[in-house]
């Protein structure tokens, strides 16, 4: 199979440099692209060209796709990794590389358009088998009788939620009829506003879910198999603090079968590259919720739990390699934890960007840090506050943990606050130890932490 020469990594960070060394091992020349922000970065330096695509704020550098086309057409690469955030999930994007005569290195347009609304989306894995949230049959209709009508049948809480939502935003729980119509017209509103798509579905509202994803890789050959699953339920305002692999006190029978019907979706959507099925866990029962058709900021737990080099498989799916692995050949041994380290104050969380004037990150049996700082590096104000990451593996959940406080303990970052401290609490928190928090677990911690301070 020839593989691509050059490829073109359309992010920053940590991800850029991850995906950077996955090109390097696979023999595959890179082109770095970065803002006026990032042009002293070290990975960029690390590629083999680089390309400045604007100014610092990423509407004009990271989102700008004219730039991003015309820095392949003039480095004369053949494919664009998207990494994840930014462009990644945005099909125009996706549809744009490719009739410029590149490869995207992800799942087809039509795939990403279809899992990308999440009312297509899940019509799409009901049919394939899929267990989904209990709730409307698509969007909810005008006629306000009607929608009461399906509220009562699903049951209250019920959540209101945006086809075309993401990021958390555009959701909306009602607990009462009384509150039903107005939520609906609110959030509709909202919608239309934010997404450009005021449709609007219904779900039966999870109290208190688990947050489990199951990691998948399918070839353009319709064929597809699954690496395992994730617990991310670890969160603050939806955004991931921790993550591990596998999912503490799950039955393994249960997540097999959940494993298995998303293998087969793959192959009935064909879809094509790595991707996230995401599902709320309660009772026993799995929920499907959306699919993010991308690589995630969580793979390596992934990657030391089974072995695998995702972003490599991913690149090498794209170059059109048939899959080399069948599912018996999927080995998930041990367990792994990544905490998320970022440029924050650990108690505030407001961002702490700056010069950092001392970088030691820690080392040692099953630790690996996915990081592009280093001492001297200066954290810029205009993206994501995440700076590394920091994983954790050992044969054992214990072990892991045990791992992740050396660790810890051990790295040094000096001129920026992070929230390292916040990951010390955590690995000695009695009911993380235990195993399988649900995802309020760390915001009711952080509130009665904060009711603490203030007596
Ligand atoms: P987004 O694309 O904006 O991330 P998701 O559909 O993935 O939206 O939902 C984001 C989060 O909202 C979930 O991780 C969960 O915390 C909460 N959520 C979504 N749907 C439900 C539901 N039916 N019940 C309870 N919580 C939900």
């Amino acid at each position: 199979m020839a593989m691509f020469e050059k490829t073109l990594i359309a992010n920053r960070g940590e991800i850029a440099l991850r995906i950077l060394r996955a090109c390097r091992e696979l023999g595959i020349r890179t082109v770095a692209v970065h803002s006026v922000a990032d042009a002293e970065a070290k990975y960029v330096k690390l590629a083999d060209e680089s390309v400045c695509i604007g100014p610092a704020p990423s509407a004009q550098s990271y989102l700008n796709i004219p730039a991003i086309i015309s820095a392949a057409e003039v480095t004369d690469a053949e494919a664009i990794h998207p990494g994840y955030g930014f462009l990644s999930e945005n099909a125009d994007f996706a549809e744009r590389v490719e009739k410029s005569g590149f490869v995207f290195i992800g799942p087809r347009p039509e795939t990403i358009r279809l899992m990308g609304d999440k009312v297509s989306a899940k019509n799409a894995m009901k049919a394939a088998g899929v267990p989904c949230v209990p709730g409307s049959e698509g969007a909810l209709p005008e006629d306000n009788k009607e929608i009461a009508k399906i509220a009562r049948a699903i049951g209250y809480p019920v959540i209101i939620k945006a086809a075309g939502g993401g990021g958390g935003r555009g959701m909306r729980v009602v607990h009462t009829e009384a509150a039903l119509i107005n939520a609906v017209t609110m959030t509709r509103s909202e919608a239309g506003a934010a997404f450009g798509n005021p449709m609007v579905y219904m779900e039966k509202f999870l109290e208190n879910p688990r947050h489990i994803e199951i990691q998948v890789l399918a070839d353009s050959f319709k064929n597809a198999v699954w690496l395992g699953e994730r617990d991310c339920s670890m969160q603050r305002r939806h955004q991931k603090v921790i993550e591990e692999a596998p999912a503490p006190e799950v039955n393994r029978r249960l997540i097999t079968r959940i494993g298995e019907r998303c293998a087969e979706a793959c192959k009935k959507i064909g879809y094509r590259g790595v991707g996230t099925f995401e599902f709320l866990y309660e009772n026993n029962e799995f929920y499907f919720i959306e699919m993010n058709t991308r690589l995630q900021v969580e793979h390596p737990v992934t990657e030391l739990t089974s072995g695998i080099d995702i972003v490599q498989a991913q690149i090498r799916v794209a170059a059109g390699e048939k899959l080399w692995l069948r599912q018996r050949d999927v080995e998930l041994r041990g367990h792994a934890i990544e905490c998320r380290i970022n440029a924050e104050d650990p108690f505030k969380f407001t961002p702490s960007p700056g010069k950092i004037t001392n970088w030691h990150p820690p080392g040692g049996p099953g630790i690996r840090v996915d990081s592009h700082a280093y001492t001297g590096y200066t954290v810029p104000p205009h993206y994501d506050s995440m700076i590394g990451k920091l994983i954790a593996y050992g044969d054992t959940r214990e072990q892991a943990i045990r791992r992740m406080r050396i660790a810890l303990s051990e790295m040094m970052v000096d001129g920026i606050k992070t929230n390292i401290p916040l990951h010390q609490d955590l690995m000695l928190d009695e009911r993380f130890m235990k195993g399988g928090t649900n995802i309020h677990y760390l915001e009711e911690k952080l509130a009665a932490r904060e009711e603490a301070n203030r007596k």
